[in-house]
């Protein structure tokens, strides 16, 4: 799916880039910002209650603008995730920062991008040619993937 994410919605953008969903940052929104993002067939994400309000009345487009309650992060994670079946897993598709499409690249590649050890380790690396920077499946994995066992459903 593809979202505009509205001011304070930045760290939301990531998590979402980071499931593979084009997200861009609109920071301080307008309805001009907003009627763009909607063209491309993106869905507003806010948490403004005026902004909300106003893009609602003006754009008509209930079904596009949604408001996120939640105030932590990562349970606005959980609630976007829910409201749009976004499945909860990582994926390598866009560079978490810039929202750019990442490439599967051979080690050699990333050969002086990567500390040593990572790269004797690892076999695939993904790359961001917007901003160079370099993915593998082991990084920031920890983290992520404790954010991701937390949020999902006990089975
Ligand atoms: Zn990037």
């Amino acid at each position: 799916m593809r979202f505009a994410a509205d001011s304070m919605l930045g760290k939301l953008a990531k998590w979402l880039r980071l499931m593979g969903h084009d997200t861009v940052y609109l920071g301080r929104s307008d309805i001009k910002k907003i009627k763009a993002a909607l063209d491309e067939g993106r869905i507003f994400l806010t948490r403004n209650t005026r902004l909300y309000d106003l893009a609602t009345r003006r754009l008509c487009e209930k079904r596009k603008i949604y408001f996120v309650q939640a105030n932590h992060p990562k349970e606005q994670l959980r609630e976007v995730a829910s409201r749009f079946n976004i499945p909860l897993t990582r994926t390598f598709r866009l560079c978490c920062v810039c929202n750019f499409a990442l490439k599967r690249v051979s080690r050699q590649i990333v050969k002086d991008l990567v500390p040593e050890y990572i790269y004797f380790n690892h076999k695939t690396f993904y790359f961001c040619a917007k901003c160079g920077r370099v993915y593998w499946p082991g990084s920031h994995a920890k983290r992520i993937s404790e954010t991701l066992a937390d949020l999902l459903p006990v089975e």
